[in-house]
């Protein structure tokens, strides 16, 4: 789990370490440089949400990888809510040395294995806007649900999107 505000990565285990917040305009091989400076060593960087990294800030990892001999890991989602590629993961695919999809256990509703992130509006699922979404509450309710591929192009919500519209 990443606790943004205490910039703190903490695991289930009790396991905590200082974490750095990502935006765009973050040099990774900047910061490896002056963590090496500063530390002495650095052996691997652990990358979260990697999907929203630019493609320059990608290839800056592969230099960390090749130029200072540091291990990275980068975790993120493979596509958006409209099945397409992030950039930041589609640059990753690129280069990487190797890939791995984590056996998550997600699962659509109708049972089969969730492969697709389904954006909802008002329940409804959308295929188009923006990939970055603020919910400033000034529109429809949006909300995320993890679907099969066929549920996914179809559309279909499952029993519990009834109860999510008698709720609401
Ligand atoms: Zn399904």
């Amino acid at each position: 789990m990443h606790d943004r505000a205490g910039a703190q990565v903490s695991s289930a285990l009790g396991v905590s370490t200082p974490a750095i917040e990502v935006d765009p305009a973050l040099n990774f091989e900047s910061l490896a440089f002056s963590h090496r400076a500063s530390h002495g060593a650095l052996d691997y960087l652990v990358c979260d949400e990697a999907q929203f990294y630019t493609d320059s800030q990608v290839e800056q990892l592969a230099r960390v990888v090749d130029e200072m001999d540091v291990d990275v890991y980068a975790f993120g989602l493979l596509t958006d809510f409209r099945g397409k590629l992030f950039p930041g993961s589609a640059r990753l695919l690129e280069i990487a040395d190797q890939r791995h999809e984590l056996q998550v256990q997600a699962r659509c509703w109708c049972g089969e294995p969730a492969t697709h992130n389904a954006r909802l509006h008002d329940g409804v699922q959308v295929y188009d806007g923006d990939v970055v979404l603020i919910d400033d509450g000034s529109t429809a309710k949006v909300t995320y649900e993890l679907r099969c591929r066929n549920h996914w192009i179809s559309g279909q919500a499952g029993p519990m999107a009834d109860r999510y519209k008698a709720a609401g």
